[in-house]
Order: C-alpha cells, then sequence, then structure tokens
C-alpha cells in the first residue's frame, strides 16, 4: 500500500467518525473509542498483497462500517428501556389514585408528562432509525465485498467478468472455477447455521491464502464461489483445484469435540474468444455439475 493510500484511508476514517458523531446526538466517548477500536482493526487486517489500492481499501471500510451502523441499530433497546420505565410511572400514578383521594387535574397533568415524554422517545428513535436505514442501504448498493466472507461479492464478479469479456486482447490465461460446497443442506441441519456461516467463512480463508496475488476470488451467493485464476496452464489449473479441494476436506473444524466433514466441488473453464460473462459462467457451472454428478468432491472441466 503507498503512502497517499493511507493517507487517504486515514481521512475516509476521519471523515466517518465526524459523520457519525454529527449523527448521533448522544455520541459518548465509549462510542468513539470503540469506533476507533473497528477502525484500527479494519486497518491492522488489511492485507496490502491482496488489497492493491485504495479503492479496495475503502470497500473493506466501508463494509465494516455497515456492520457499525447494524449494530447501532441494536442500542436502540434503550429506547425499550425507557418505555419500560414510563409504563412503570403510569402504573404508580394509577396506584397513587387508588391509595388517595382522586385529584383530577393532578392527575391529568402527570398523564400529559407521560404522554409527553413517550411522544419525544417516540420521535428521536424514529428520526435516527430512518437516517440508519438510508444509511445500511447506500452501504449496500455500493460495497462490493461480502459481509460475511469478506471475499468480493456478486456484483463484483459481473462487472469484473464484463470488462474481462471486454477487453479482447488479454495476452495470457484466464481461467474461471466455480466451487459449490457439497451437501450443505444438510451440514446446516445437522449443525445449525451459524456453524454453516463459519464454513463459508473458513472456506473464503482457505481460498485466500492459498492463491496467488491477482487472482480474484468471489461469493458467487449462498455456498457457491467464483475463482478467476490467471497465467496458469490448464494442467496448472486443476492442480490448483484439485490443491484446494485437498485443503478443504482435510479441514479441522470441530463440533462439540465431533469433526465436520466438508468437501467441495469445483468445475473451471478457460476464457476464450467472443466469451460473454454468460458464457464463462454457464460453462464453469456445467463442469460443475459434472463434477456433482460424478459423486463430489472433485474437480472437472469443460472447454467448449
Ligand atoms: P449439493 O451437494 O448438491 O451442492 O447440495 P447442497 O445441499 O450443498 O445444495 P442445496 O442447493 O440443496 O443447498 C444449499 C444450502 O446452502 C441451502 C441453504 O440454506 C444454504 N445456504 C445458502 N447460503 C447460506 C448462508 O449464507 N449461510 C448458511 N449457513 N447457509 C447457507
Ligand atoms: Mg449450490
Ligand atoms: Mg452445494
Amino acid at each position: 500500500m503507498q503512502k497517499k493510500d493511507l493517507k487517504a484511508l486515514v481521512e475516509e476514517i476521519y471523515e466517518n467518525l465526524l459523520e457519525r458523531i454529527d449523527a448521533n446526538e448522544h455520541a459518548t466517548k465509549e462510542q468513539v473509542i470503540n469506533y476507533l477500536k473497528d477502525a484500527v482493526d479494519i486497518v491492522s487486517n488489511i492485507d496490502s498483497t491482496k488489497i492493491d489500492s485504495i479503492e479496495h481499501a475503502k470497500e473493506a471500510f466501508n463494509n465494516k462500517y455497515k456492520e457499525i451502523v447494524n449494530q447501532t441499530l441494536i442500542s436502540y433497546e434503550y429506547t425499550n428501556e425507557k418505555f419500560e420505565q414510563l409504563t412503570l410511572q403510569h402504573e404508580k400514578v394509577l396506584s397513587d389514585c387508588i391509595n388517595e383521594q382522586i385529584d383530577l387535574p393532578t392527575l391529568t397533568s402527570k398523564f400529559n408528562e407521560i404522554q409527553s415524554h413517550m411522544t419525544q422517545e417516540i420521535e428521536k428513535a424514529n428520526e435516527i432509525i430512518s437516517e440508519l436505514t438510508t444509511k445500511v442501504k447506500v452501504l449496500e448498493e455500493t460495497t462490493n465485498l461480502d459481509a460475511l466472507t469478506k471475499v468480493f461479492n456478486r456484483r463484483a464478479l459481473d462487472s469484473y467478468l464484463s470488462d474481462v469479456c471486454s477487453n479482447t486482447s488479454i495476452p495470457f490465461n484466464l481461467h474461471v472455477l466455480m466451487l459449490d460446497i457439497d451437501n450443505f443442506k444438510i451440514i446446516n441441519d445437522e449443525y445449525g447455521h451459524i456453524t454453516g456461516d463459519k464454513i463459508l467463512i473458513f472456506i473464503s480463508n482457505t481460498l485466500r491464502k492459498t492463491l496467488r496475488d491477482g487472482d480474484k476470488i468471489f461469493r458467487f451467493g449462498g455456498e457457491e464461489f467464483t475463482i478467476v485464476l490467471n497465467r496458469n496452464t490448464d494442467e496448472e489449473c486443476e492442480l490448483i483445484a484439485n490443491r484446494l479441494l485437498t485443503l478443504i476436506s482435510s479441514n479441522r473444524l470441530l463440533y462439540m469435540g465431533q469433526k465436520i466433514s466438508v468437501t467441495a466441488s469445483i468445475g473451471f473453464t478457460r476464457l476464450v474468444k467472443d466469451d460473454i460473462p454468460d458464457s464463462l459462467l454457464s460453462r464453469a457451472d456445467k463442469a460443475m455439475y459434472f463434477s456433482k454428478h460424478n459423486g463430489k468432491n472433485q474437480v472437472s472441466k469443460v472447454f467448449e
């Protein structure tokens, strides 16, 4: 990462922090500290060999920011607590009325007071919730990274493949691999969705650690990943794909002390002249289905 990229990233964090303080009427020191801690985490986790430009670094930051905004929504449990307190006050006024002589003007003014507190709380909460909802929507529409696995998302894949296919003079081989986890529905049913999510993260990390600079990893959707490799022969590509499957199947994932068996199937193809994103993806997909059909946990290829 270049010095100018680092400076731009710090500026981005600074601007986001100020925006966040402005948006939150009751911003506390703890919230600012937590935000800065998150920012430090993000920056220290940026792998400068994989993220080679400020645009990618910003993308990673924005993605994390989305999580933070989502977490902030949870803080609105606070409003609920306030309501509980007001309800208690309400009950107390009622029980005072039973114990004492009813004084109508005092009673009316007490209820009016409670009513106005409630209305204020609702207005405040609504304002902040609608602001946060808009922020989450904007971030979702602009991010290129998948929130769970932190690899590129489907939108990034579509844009990357259209660039690749419109560039008629790529001077090297480019392979597209489609990887689909085997029997993932059963895994989810047996170990739960949260374990399923952890497996998706494990697979993304395995891909990230194993592949080279310049190779691209995307979450195609659900339990499917698309990988773009460049500068390999068909044989090298097949070796890489098999290596990935070995790493996945020899995982050490445990659930309550019991080993979870995870495998995946891969299909791959090579970019040819006149390819469009759909033709490229559908060949890789066809190859992946051969792997499924032939017993899963294997690699297949389709070139035409
Ligand atoms: P196959 O070996 O033929 O690929 O079978 P499969 O069970 O993997 O495929 P299927 O398409 O029947 O089921 C995919 C499952 O993936 C169903 C869905 O609940 C699960 N899934 C998709 N996205 C996620 C996710 O983000 N988290 C979790 N935990 N599960 C997911
Ligand atoms: Mg699938
Ligand atoms: Mg599957």
